[in-house]
């Protein structure tokens, strides 16, 4: 009992230490920010090698705190996770993204689809069912514009119970793809058992293709699996013509990255699509 009551005198102060005057006071400042507006969405064109148009978007949140300027997903979105405020956000991600590609479909642009990063969190603790019904209601978008990408590690947690989830989302009529494939620990023998739309290659494999043989077969094995399985992929990262070169060549056909554009506010991804269209 000693030696536990000591560990655990380690393990709070280390997870003290972690908690910076900087991340407590951000913490305040993200429960409000919802409400004060201070997130918006930005969109990251995937775009289309065989038509040369963007296909879909992905649509990306950026926090713009005002007094510490624009924050990265990356450092508010672990910590929205774990204060839980991630399932209100998450919706309003949902519900942003959706409400702008109905608008988009109205324009004309009506093959065009957004796909949607969903948390743990939102997959496991929030009637995601339930609130993707809800929103396709209010938006009116046919729902297999609609893509919701969730990471491996999410998938693997509890497989039987998620292939039932995926399936009732699935049957909403919603396209499911994994995002970051292959940098989780997904068992490729679970694979075929998720009704999957596609999946989507993390950038730390293209980063460095060609001359990075590993991660150029990596990328080559996961391609010719996802033609076996008939699923679509999304290479991300393209920062080059080396790289594009390369997918292009193993049949990668739909790719997002630098190379073609930043994500995007609302108005500059109008413009995006409208140039795409008359070049
Ligand atoms: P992700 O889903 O893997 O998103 C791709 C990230 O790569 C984005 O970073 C994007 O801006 C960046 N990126 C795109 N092309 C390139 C490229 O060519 N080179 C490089 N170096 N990076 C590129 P971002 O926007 O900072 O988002 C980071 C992560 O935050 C996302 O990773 C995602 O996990 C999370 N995130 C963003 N928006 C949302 C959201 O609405 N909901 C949830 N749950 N998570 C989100
Ligand atoms: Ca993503
Ligand atoms: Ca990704
Ligand atoms: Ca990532």
């Amino acid at each position: 009992a000693k030696s536990m009551g000591k560990g655990r005198v380690v393990f709070f102060e280390k997870s003290m230490q972690t908690h910076t005057p900087g991340t407590l006071a951000l913490e305040t400042d993200l429960r409000r920010a919802l409400e004060r507006g201070e997130f918006h969405m930005f969109y990251q064109p995937i775009v289309s090698l065989e038509t040369g148009e963007i296909a879909a978007f992905e649509s990306l949140l950026r926090w713009d705190h005002g007094r510490h300027g624009m924050i990265p997903p990356d450092r508010f979105i672990s910590m929205a996770e774990d204060m839980g405020t991630i399932v209100e956000v998450g919706q309003w991600a949902l519900e942003q993204a959706c409400t702008q590609l109905s608008a988009w479909h109205q324009m004309g642009f009506d093959q065009l689809s957004v796909s949607v990063n969903v948390s743990a969190q939102q997959f496991y603790h929030q009637d995601l069912n339930g609130v993707i019904r809800g929103v396709l209601a209010r938006t009116g978008l046919p729902p297999e514009l609609l893509k919701l990408e969730l990471t491996e590690s999410i998938l693997m947690e509890n497989v039987a119970a998620n292939v039932a989830m995926l399936q009732s989302l699935r049957d909403i009529g919603v396209q499911i793809m994994i995002d970051d494939f292959g940098t989780g620990y997904s068992s490729l023998s679970y694979l075929h058992r998720f009704p999957l739309n596609s999946l989507k290659i993390d950038r730390s494999f293209v980063k460095d293709i060609p001359e990075n043989q590993e991660n150029a077969a990596i990328t080559a094995a996961i391609l010719a699996m996802a033609d076996q399985l008939g699923l679509s992929v999304v290479a991300e990262g393209i920062e080059n013509e080396a790289q594009l070169l390369y997918l292009w060549d193993k049949h990668c056909h739909l790719v997002q990255g630098y190379l073609f554009n930043q994500p995007l506010t609302r108005d500059q991804a109008t413009a995006a699509l409208y140039k795409r269209e008359t070049v």
